[in-house]
């Protein structure tokens, strides 16, 4: 029998199993057989990883640094994720099944900028100085908020956990960081590395096991973590605000989407075919970002259609570790099983696509699906996407804002009055125009309505992750 690779919790420094020496398999959803062996946490685990976390934390050496110190070690452990980049890529690639390619030419290296950019914003970071016209001084003190628990989805693993990980360590918290269950390998070896590279024992904990009733809500229940992040499905996050809610535990909720994305008759339909492909089939579609609700302005409907059903024919679909694949499985049973039931019960028209071998589903466009509709409403998590004409800018607006969620949109037209109008009155966090994805660390990134509360990036990771302080001293006069 082939042995099996052992991912263990990281607690205090050290990689453990559990008291009770539970493992759960993760499963590689490509060959549909376990690949790894994992540490399955629960309570026991929770509790002594937020004691590890607390205990430096309150007395240990990392919230007490300077931030240029802070700063020298999460850049070594940027060096080291650069330099594991293969190890890493292939351990989410294993877990979750996105395409190798991807994982190392993206994931990784968006991971290791997300360490080195909050590792610099945090130095560099101005405060508030208010002069007072009652002869005091005021200034404003941002200090770290103490124990933050990271509850993670498996998505994009490694590089989400580093928006979480990379500012809650720069402004000197320190972390519990819950992967999720189908995607756990990258954040222990995340935690190796940080180990490496000098960060103390204590600061940056991995725990691994399930959601409900197991390490995640004892987590989230626990009265000494200070700040809860997650990302993740919005039915889960009104539970972990719930659970929040009885110790004051602030939260910062990153939650599902139903990404709308407008095509106007003036965009250049190249660039708008390219971008809406990257923004559904990316990832196999599990993105929460993804632009999964498309409207098209009738007058072009068909030339776009017959180029956007071209181009989602032509994407690679196969085995996520051959470097021309673009298209892998679904992450895991479940979400295959999920996914596959809003494909087979569709409303509408199929225009291309459909259920592939194993856990693949091939890209999927759907027309004609009415506007309340499972497919065309719900967050489906997969390459499916939903095609409907429109006649008006205001009608396009408003059907764009006929959704519970609001993370992201899209907008194309080459009309550059027309590109601020509609922006300034879609209903979602993120609009980006004539291209998706591009992030700028500094921006706020997050959702309205059921897509989130809070918002990451630059100054806005900083107001969760600190408590600000105001100092008001006397000038003596
Ligand atoms: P999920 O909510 O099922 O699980 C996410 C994490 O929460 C996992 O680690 C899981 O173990 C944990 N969890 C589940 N129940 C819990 C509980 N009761 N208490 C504590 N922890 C619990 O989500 P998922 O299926 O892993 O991820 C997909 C979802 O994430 C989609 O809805 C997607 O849109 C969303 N997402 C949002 C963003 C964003 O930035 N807004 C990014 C990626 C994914």
């Amino acid at each position: 029998m082939v042995s099996r690779p052992f991912f263990g919790h990281i607690i205090d420094g050290e990689e453990v199993e559990s008291a009770d020496g539970a493992r759960f398999d993760s499963i590689d959803p490509w060959t549909r057989e376990p690949w790894a062996e994992v540490a399955l946490g629960g309570a026991a685990e929770a509790d002594r990883a937020v004691t590890a976390a607390r205990r430096a934390f309150d007395e240990g050496p990392w919230p007490r640094m300077g931030f240029a110190e802070r700063g020298a070690l999460i850049h070594r452990l940027a060096d080291l994720i650069e330099a594991h980049a293969a190890e890493l890529a292939l351990a989410d690639s294993r877990d979750m099944g996105k395409p190798v390619a991807d994982a190392k030419g993206k994931d990784v290296p968006r991971t290791a900028q997300n360490f080195r950019f909050f590792a610099d914003h945090a130095r560099l970071a101005m405060a508030e100085t208010l002069p007072m016209d009652t002869g005091h001084h005021a200034y404003t003190r941002y200090e770290p908020a103490g124990v933050v628990a990271a509850i993670a989805p498996w998505n994009f693993p490694l590089m989400l956990e580093s928006w979480k990980v990379a500012p809650a360590l720069a402004w000197g918290n320190t972390v519990v960081l819950k992967p999720a269950e189908d995607s756990p390998a990258s954040a222990t070896i995340l935690a190796r590395l940080a180990l490496e590279a000098g960060i103390p024992p204590g600061v940056f904990n991995v725990l691994h096991g399930y959601g409900p009733e197991s390490a995640g809500a004892a987590l989230t229940t626990d009265p000494r973590v200070d700040r809860i992040t997650f990302t993740g499905e919005s039915g889960t996050g009104r539970i972990i605000t719930g659970e929040a809610a009885k110790n004051l535990t602030p939260v910062s909720l990153e939650l599902g989407g139903k990404g709308a994305n407008l095509v106007f008759a003036d965009a250049d339909l190249d660039i708008a075919v390219d971008w809406s492909i990257k923004a559904i089939f990316t990832n196999a579609g599990q993105v929460c970002l993804a632009g999964s609700r498309l409207y098209v302005e009738r007058t072009v409907l068909e030339e776009f259609l017959d180029r956007f059903v071209a181009a989602a024919e032509k994407l690679v679909i196969g085995d996520p570790r051959d470097p021309a694949t673009q298209i892998g499985p679904l992450a895991s049973q479940t979400h295959y099983e999920k996914v596959r039931g809003y494909v087979e019960n569709a409303a509408g028209k199929m225009l291309t696509g459909g259920l592939g071998d194993g856990w693949v589903v091939k890209p999927t466009v759907i027309v004609d699906a009415p506007a309340d509709s499972a497919v065309q409403c719900e967050e489906i998590f997969g390459p499916v996407v939903t095609v409907t004409p429109f006649d008006t800018e205001a009608e396009a607006v408003a059907a764009a804002n006929d959704s519970p969620y609001g993370l992201n949109a899209m907008v194309f037209t080459e009309n550059l009055s027309r590109a601020h109008r509609v922006a300034a009155q879609l209903r979602a966090g993120t609009i980006w125009t004539n291209c998706f994805f591009i992030r700028d660390l500094r921006a706020p990134f997050g959702g309205f309505a059921d897509s989130g509360w809070g918002r990451e990036g630059g100054n806005f990771s900083r107001e969760f992750f600190t408590e600000p302080k105001a100092v008001v001293m006397a000038i003596a006069t």
